[in-house]
């Protein structure tokens, strides 16, 4: 039997202590970071209770504050790893490419990190072993656990914060699995994500904005997870776990305040400042929603 399926599969690693003294002086004070969280609470939906099949449902998380977040000695992005490398897997259609390069500049505003797009790498590096047809569904996947340990490992830029595969390619995590959206290692650094199933951005421009709304959410919520951000359980939160593609595409895009407290305290980022380039974005690419989302919360701060 197949397990369901699942949004998110992140191996459980050792996390880095990356604490030192001289970087606790951030530029927002943890005291500062508590009250921002205050003024924003009232901007956000709590999460109501799980319907079957969601994943909360199915997984019993406990959250995380972010006290939680402080007290668990996070991964943070500093020191000399503080690149985002974005490594372009196997073939991709122009509308396809433009999802990628528009994914990589969103992310690298909503970390307030560098972000670097790499030559593309062919799929013929995936051997024959780790790759297979569906058995029911029939369309080719590729084996995310070989992307991680043999594409990317081996790969690994030293000042990467994080390295991360996108392709146009199915994945699937191995054995009772059906597929993946993506796929994380917060010890090695390294995450592998598709947009195999984000629909197809060629066909409209209503579809290219979906597309492109599911690749950032995926690519958001993978890359906190490698900052040692666990799942949300407390607020409608692009950290929040989803189960099936119902339940992702209802999550936001954006943080709740706990969420963004560990967010801007782990990169040292000003929340206002972030907000406003978030807008920035959103309004050029036709996010209404969210681009009025964000000048609320700059107004609540
Ligand atoms: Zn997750
Ligand atoms: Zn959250």
């Amino acid at each position: 039997m197949f397990k369901v399926n699942l949004s998110c599969l992140l191996i459980a690693g050792i996390l880095m202590f990356s604490w030192s003294f001289k970087e606790a002086k951030a530029e927002m004070s943890t005291e500062a970071l508590k009250k921002t969280i205050e003024k924003l609470r009232p901007l956000h939906e709590k999460l109501d209770k799980p319907q079957p099949g969601d994943w909360l449902a199915e997984h019993h998380e406990p959250g995380q504050t972010f006290q939680e977040y402080l007290q668990c000695k996070p991964v943070t992005p500093r020191g000399k790893r503080r690149v985002i490398y974005i490594q372009p897997l196997g073939d991709f259609t122009k509308t396809q490419r433009r999802v990628v390069n528009l994914t990589a500049d969103f992310m690298g505003l909503y970390f307030n990190l560098p972000v670097k797009i790499k030559d593309d790498l062919p799929l013929s590096l995936i051997p024959e072993q780790a790759r297979r047809v569906h058995p029911y569904w029939r369309m080719k996947q590729i084996l995310s656990t070989y992307v991680l340990d043999a594409v990317l490992i081996p790969r690994l830029p030293k000042d990467a914060a994080a390295y991360i595969a996108f392709t146009a390619s199915d994945l699937w995590p191995g054995m009772g699995w059906n597929f993946v959206f993506g796929q994380a290692s917060t010890r090695d650094r390294v995450g592998v994500w598709s947009i195999y199933r984000n629909g197809d951005p060629g066909k409209s421009e209503s579809d290219f904005r979906l597309c492109l709304l599911r690749t950032m959410k995926t690519a958001v919520h993978e890359t906190g997870h490698m900052f040692s951000m666990l799942h949300c359980t407390l607020y409608q939160c692009c950290m929040c776990g989803s189960n099936h593609r119902e339940e992702s595409d209802k999550r936001p895009i954006a943080l709740c305040p706990e969420c963004l407290a560990k967010l801007c305290w782990a990169t040292k980022t000003d929340p206002i400042e972030r907000y406003k380039k978030l807008v920035e974005f959103f309004e050029k690419n036709n996010f209404k929603k969210e681009a009025t989302f964000c000048k609320k919360s700059i107004k609540a701060l």
